[in-house]
């Protein structure tokens, strides 16, 4: 699909980044043994671990939920398909920086896949330059079931596309300051993403917030999902059996995590988390949680979003994005 979609866009409560450090170090220490939340320079993310085609999260910065978990259930929006050229042209950010957890598209891929998009996209003369990463179920051998396996999105195809969903911050891709989060041994029993949601959601309960950033699995383990691979096994027949096709897999540190998270939905029929981790030893997939809370250390750099841009918004109100995917 090109061209435009429609779209919604919302203001959101974006305070300044000493006042959300001091609500995140007070909030995250319900949920992990060791805490220290600053407020730094974002480090070069072109660099390693984390291999960016922008150096940093600032200028800009706002989010959007494209498509819908529901486009899944319908055979006639599985197939959907989303630009990010264009995308970026509606989020008024031509030439943004874009990344964040999003399904493949199927049909260019040729298979179901988990996809971390990480995209400079185009600006006047300079083409865009597409990292993404997609992680998918290897074809399985014999009896031997497929196992999680990670490649680069543009070994397969020289488009900028995702499928029939999104989860993704957008900026100018600058340096700038940024929060940092360190958290080490998880005391509580909420993912990092879930704890930041729910302390903002506590602290700010009238208002409607997002962080959006990237943050590292640096020691433990992860559970994550991957769908089967072959497009045909995944009939969604509604969206509360969307949960029962999935595989879960157990990947190592270091893990690399683009995510996007909202305190409070604006009535936006929004997604509320979403995280898709890569890795450099070829594990990734859409990530649930650590499960080794004794040993789990994470380092994030977040930016809180100014606006939400919810676009191709299904028609109806099914609320079915967190149902199935989200558990508290
Ligand atoms: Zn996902």
């Amino acid at each position: 699909m090109t061209g435009d979609h429609k779209t919604e866009k919302v203001q959101l409560h974006s305070p300044d980044l000493d006042e959300l450090r001091g609500v995140l170090q007070a909030g995250l220490k319900n949920n992990f043994a060791e805490v220290q939340v600053s407020v730094v320079d974002c480090p070069d993310l072109t660099q390693e671990p984390f291999q960016f085609p922008a150096r940093g999260l600032c200028g800009s910065p706002r989010i959007t939920d494209i498509g819908s978990v529901q486009n899944l259930v319908s055979m006639a929006d599985r197939d959907k398909e989303y630009d990010m050229n264009v995308i970026s042209k509606q989020l008024d950010l031509p030439g943004a920086f874009i990344l964040g957890a999003t399904r493949g598209p199927s049909k260019i891929l040729g298979f179901n896949a988990e996809v971390i998009t990480l995209i400079l996209t185009e600006l006047e003369g300079r083409p865009a330059v597409n990292s993404s990463y997609y992680t998918c179920i290897s074809p399985a051998n014999g009896n031997e079931k497929g196992k999680c396996f990670q490649g680069k999105y543009s070994e397969i195809t020289s488009d900028n596309k995702i499928g029939p969903l999104g989860n993704l911050y957008a900026c100018e891709g600058k340096p700038g300051k940024v929060i940092e989060v360190r958290a080490n041994k998880r005391t509580g029993n909420y993912s990092i993403v879930t704890a930041l949601r729910r302390i903002l959601r506590e602290h700010y309960p009238d208002k409607s917030m997002a962080l959006g950033g990237t943050f590292l699995l640096q020691k433990g383990k992860a559970r994550v999902h991957l769908m089967p691979r072959e497009i045909t096994d995944c009939p969604i027949q509604t969206p509360d059996k969307a949960g029962d096709f999935l595989r879960i897999f157990e990947i190592n540190a270091p893990v690399i995590c683009p995510t996007v998270l909202v305190s409070k939905d604006p009535d936006m029929d929004l997604r509320i988390e979403h995280t898709h981790c890569f890795s450099h030893h070829g594990e990734g997939g859409h990530y649930h949680i650590d499960t080794t809370p004794d040993t789990v250390e994470y380092l994030g750099y977040f930016m809180p979003a100014e606006f939400v841009y919810r676009i191709d918004k299904p028609t109806e109100y099914h609320a079915i994005n967190n149902k199935s995917i989200i558990k508290d």
